[in-house]
């Protein structure tokens, strides 16, 4: 399970991330968690950083895609005006909204890399896929929804000290 579980690359934000290294690793796709990723889960609309981080990503012929567990309107209306596919009702770590983001992509699950705040979702999700992990630390964990709060990141935290990651 601990394969399952184990990030490729572990930092504190979206920024932290070196894009460049992930791009010499033949990385040519992102698939995005939303929430407690690129904003917190109330926070409806993508703030200046993330279109700046947007642009570095395009200006790399990068290509993305949000995946998210949340509703449509909430992904819709985030996605919009970023320009970028989105999955909505995700059901991450179910393969499938990957397969279909995937799709969206056009290319190989080895050419993608997935970033995204929990283990149990976007990791889990993105190592079932065949696809590269990228763990970041939640931006706000105390406007979570009650089960991945009191679920997920109780089962977290365990993996967490498993694996000996930071929690
Ligand atoms: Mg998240």
């Amino acid at each position: 399970m601990r394969r399952w579980l184990r990030p490729d690359v572990h930092v504190s934000d979206i920024a932290a991330i070196d894009v460049h290294a992930l791009a010499d690793c033949g990385v040519r796709g992102l698939i995005v968690d939303l929430d407690n990723t690129l904003v917190s889960a109330h926070t409806a609309d993508a703030p200046e950083h993330v279109f700046t981080w947007m642009r570095t990503i395009r200006d790399m012929g990068m290509h993305m895609c949000i995946v998210s567990n949340n509703d449509h309107a909430r992904v819709a209306r985030f996605a919009a005006p970023l320009h970028v596919p989105f999955v909505a009702h995700a059901r991450k770590p179910s393969k499938t909204a990957f397969d279909r983001a995937r799709a969206q992509l056009c290319m190989d699950a080895h050419a993608i890399a997935v970033i995204g705040d929990q283990l149990l979702t976007d990791v889990l999700g993105a190592k079932r896929c065949g696809m590269y992990a990228v763990l970041v630390d939640p931006i706000a964990k105390n406007e979570e929804a009650w089960w991945t709060r009191n679920v997920n990141r109780r089962l977290e935290r365990c993996a967490k000290a498993c694996l000996r990651l930071t929690p």
